[in-house]
């Protein structure tokens, strides 16, 4: 299913462009907020179950508060919060207080601005578009919330694997059957991982949210691209590791956030793990 719009792809790519800027916008305020809503009904439910007096406290949703600079407190002017270009016309600062804001924000617009006239582009308004979308934003997300609070949130997780079988329903990107044994090989592969390890060290390696993460991604491309997920993010995951023990001086127990490497090694296998395999194959003459 593809819409006609009559538009060249180059202009399709521009809107593209615009459309995932915006977005880019929101999942900055998803990043920042989901986390603390989770986190406050987890210590409402907690005082409940403990029978303690409920806390007053000021509850954030996505919409609210305001957009406000989390050094000074003062709301952001709509014309302060138009997406990357704000950020470079301030400076990067806060025009109220001068307070450094994270590039985080710009980092986060561009990405979903250029993923989205990546897709458009290729795909035009298609079904292919949309759910790829879908896809990067979440995967987005998700590297943005682990990053921060080492947390992936079944209430991404599990949506995001259940929306890569309906898309497979009908072969979107690869058979159901394929999807349906990626998603069970996803969870399963990691799971035993975990406990290998956790009987071997005694100590945990990773969160459940990493199976959940990469049964969905096993839901999306079938189970065929699992292995150049895991390869790719472990070797991703050590070089960094190692890296920070090397140059910031980190302890071998400090422990990273392993999501966001799933989330990026997923996202490249997605786009070009087709390419990757063949490529792979004819080196070896397979
Ligand atoms: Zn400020």
């Amino acid at each position: 299913m593809i819409i006609e719009t009559g538009l060249s792809p180059t202009a399709l790519a521009g809107f593209g462009l615009i459309f995932g800027l915006l977005i880019g916008s929101f999942l900055n305020v998803v990043i920042l907020r989901f986390p603390q809503q989770l986190k406050d009904g987890w210590q409402r439910d907690s005082r409940d179950f403990l029978g303690l007096e409920p806390q007053p406290t000021e509850s954030v949703t996505l919409s609210k508060p305001s957009s406000r600079c989390p050094g000074c407190g003062v709301p952001i002017k709509a014309r302060y919060n138009v997406p990357v270009l704000s950020y470079l016309f301030l400076r990067g600062r806060c025009k109220a207080c001068a307070a450094p804001i994270s590039i985080q924000y710009p980092l986060v617009e561009l990405l979903s601005g250029l993923i989205g006239a990546f897709f458009v582009y290729q795909y035009g308004l298609s079904a292919i578009t949309f759910y790829s979308l879908a896809l990067s934003y979440s995967l987005l997300v998700l590297t943005g919330i682990d990053l921060h609070e080492k947390l992936l949130p079944d209430q991404i997780t599990l949506p995001l694997l259940w929306l890569g079988l309906f898309a497979n329903l009908s072969g979107t990107f690869v058979p159901l059957g394929e999807a349906v044994i990626g998603a069970i090989a996803g969870y399963l592969s990691l799971w035993m991982v975990f406990w290998a390890f956790k009987l071997i060290t005694g100590k945990e390696g990773m969160g459940y949210g990493d199976f959940k993460l990469l049964g969905a991604l096993g839901a999306w491309m079938g189970w065929q691209m699992l292995p150049m997920v895991i390869l790719l993010s472990t070797a991703v995951g050590a070089v960094v590791g190692i890296a920070g023990i090397i140059f910031a001086g980190r302890g071998r127990e400090t422990q990273i956030a392993f999501g966001p490497f799933l989330a990026m090694a997923g996202w490249i296998a997605f786009v070009w793990g087709d390419k990757i395999l063949s490529g792979y194959l004819a080196i070896f003459n397979l």
